[in-house]
């Protein structure tokens, strides 16, 4: 199982963090390692003093494809929900600033929290809003009507260079209003009138 990551997909959240917006998808990826499910406690790791949420869709993929079209690439969904893209913040700055790989400030181990699966059949059609909640109080908005690349895009980018394979999961990218998080902070992330996601940090 693969896990991709496409920054810079807002356009609002790429100017708050002072970075252009790119001409095409920003690409990086998760180990497998990272993944950690909704329902687990996430522990603030001592490697880094600024770890930072990002609440984004996470897609995942229903079957194998390589070299998709943008006009079949929603047939590749299976399924949605709201994850948290954790990303050690001061590391990544750092590494980013020497111009180096970022891997250890966004892969490590619990960096990206899943939210309950749903059906993607229902939401293929409209733009599909999502929230992210930090102790009952809402953080981000997410609308995919606002994303610089769409899933159609994505999809088909991904597939130029990486075989897609079942079970895959793509974040999308993470609208403006990220910021650090502490010990005792709850997490919920809202998809249309549902709570799929709730991560509890220690
Ligand atoms: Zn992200």
């Amino acid at each position: 199982m693969k896990i991709f990551c496409i920054g810079r997909n807002y356009a609002a959240h790429a100017e708050e963090l002072n970075n252009a917006v790119p001409g095409k998808p920003l690409v990086f990826m998760k180990p497998p390692t990272a993944v950690l499910k909704h329902d687990r406690d996430f522990y603030i790791p001592d490697f880094s003093k600024d770890i930072h949420y990002e609440g984004e869709l996470v897609l995942r993929i229903g079957k194998n494809g390589k070299s998709i079209s943008p006009k079949f690439a929603l047939r590749y969904i299976s399924h949605i929900t709201v994850g948290l893209d954790f990303t050690a913040r001061d590391l990544q700055d750092e590494l980013k600033s020497n111009g180096h790989p970022w891997e250890i400030a966004k892969g490590f181990d619990n960096s990206a929290v899943l939210g309950e699966w749903l059906d993607f059949e229902p939401f293929k059609d409209a733009p599909i809003t999502y929230e992210l909640k930090k102790n009952s109080v809402t953080v981000q908005n997410g609308d995919t009507s606002l994303l610089l690349f769409p899933f159609e895009q994505i999809i088909a980018h991904l597939s130029i260079y990486f075989t897609l394979q079942q079970g895959d999961i793509i974040f999308t990218g993470t609208p403006k209003g990220v910021g650090s998080i502490a010990p005792g902070d709850l997490y919920q992330g809202i998809l249309g009138d549902q709570v799929v996601m709730t991560c509890q940090v220690r």
